[in-house]
């Protein structure tokens, strides 16, 4: 049986899944946050790596290069969810990745995964001239905005579209810069914070004359929860290199 260590174990999404982990009967080897040992007594990420068979990180992006490190030296796969992560973060995935299994996703749940393949779909036969729009909703204390799952929305419209990435646009940023009108072709993002809310999306696509509208809700974190684990048994013993949740789930 799969044995998993926890990153960020003090956290909203850490404490969510060892509750899950122990529900399904998934052994915990321990739980480390930034002053060291909540749970498992090991007093950092390298004493986990070391404990376990599979590393699941939501933590912060600061704590990913030393999570990658511990994983690495360890040769212990991690399941990276932790989102507001940097091109620089991407390349330290990817590096990682030559030594070990890392799969890295901003989002775990089964219907992202799936409304991500509907998008870029949708995104796919529309064409261009089809405004997209992606608003998403968080609890007060998110650090991050646009959301991960935002972000991996608008790039599979992209993929849909025949882009690489290109022009995702963040409403904010351009309404700070003076720059409101709309730009042709454009993903923009619109974050609301408030409240409870463990995750809302919505990506709009405004057509002449009418509209379609894809969603997501996400009720409780345990769906987040649910999602790491299974990617955490998945990744258990695979060789290195990096993974997705599209891998996972078969998508
Ligand atoms: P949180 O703020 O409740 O928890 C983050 C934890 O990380 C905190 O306890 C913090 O003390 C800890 N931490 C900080 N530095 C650390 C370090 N150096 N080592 C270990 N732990 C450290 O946030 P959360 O709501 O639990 O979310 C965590 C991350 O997961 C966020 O980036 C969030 O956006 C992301 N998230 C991803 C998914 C997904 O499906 N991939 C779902 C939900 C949340």
């Amino acid at each position: 049986m799969t044995t998993i260590g926890i990153l960020g174990a003090a956290g909203r999404m850490g404490r969510a899944i060892a509750s899950v982990a122990e529900a399904q009967g998934i052994s915990v080897a321990g739980g480390v946050d930034r002053e060291g040992a909540v749970f498992g007594g090991q007093a950092d990420a390298a004493a986990l790596a070391e404990a376990c068979d599979v590393l699941i990180d939501f933590s912060v992006p600061a704590a990913l290069s030393a999570n990658l490190d511990a994983a690495r030296a360890a040769g212990t796969p991690i399941v990276v969810g932790t989102t507001g992560l940097e091109p620089e973060h991407h390349a330290l995935i990817d590096a990682a990745a030559r030594d070990v299994a890392v799969l890295q996703t901003a989002n775990t749940s089964l219907g992202v995964n799936i409304l991500k393949a509907l998008v870029e779909q949708a995104a796919a036969k529309l064409g261009p001239d089809w405004d997209i729009e992606i608003v998403e909703m968080h609890h007060r204390n998110k650090l991050d905005a646009p959301s991960g799952t935002a972000l991996l929305l608008g790039a599979a419209a992209n993929r849909g579209r025949g882009a690489e990435d290109g022009s995702s646009l963040n409403r904010l940023d351009r309404m700070e810069a003076g720059l409101v009108k709309r730009e042709e072709g454009g993903i923009y993002y619109s974050s609301l914070r408030g409240g409870s809310v463990a995750g809302d999306h919505m990506v709009v696509f405004a057509g002449d004359d009418e509209r379609i509208e894809l969603g997501h809700r996400a009720e409780n974190r345990t769906i987040f929860a649910r999602g790491a684990l299974k990617a955490a048994q998945w990744l258990a013993g695979k060789p290195a290199g990096r993974y997705a949740m599209n891998d996972v789930l078969g998508l």
